[in-house]
């Protein structure tokens, strides 16, 4: 672990699960996920071109990101429980019950 890095990130410090691993994988750097599996040898996280919202910071960008992920049903299905996905992803990090 090497601290170098001056000056503050502006990070909520969420971790999720938004690229599919068992563990939490993705951390939030200035309201964006980033994959944390996806670094280099001193732990600089690569930022892909790819915006994913994070869902603490981002709430209404992450709502549409998750409804544009989903495939059964029509938008407006798919926006209604990317919202309620997003509920429970904010709800679980008050109430501390992961996984989500
Ligand atoms: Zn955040």
């Amino acid at each position: 672990m090497t601290d170098q890095t001056s000056g503050e990130v502006t990070s909520c410090g969420y971790q999720g699960y938004e690229f599919g691993a068992r563990y939490p994988d993705s951390v939030c750097y200035e309201g964006r996920l980033l994959d944390a599996d996806h670094c280099d040898s001193e732990g600089n996280l690569y930022d892909q071109d790819e915006d994913i919202p994070c869902p603490m910071c981002r709430r209404a960008d992450a709502v549409k990101w998750h409804a544009g992920r989903f495939n059964d049903g029509t938008y407006k299905e798919r926006l209604k429980s990317a919202r309620a996905l997003v509920a429970d992803i904010i709800n679980n990090r008050k109430t501390g019950r992961f996984p989500l």
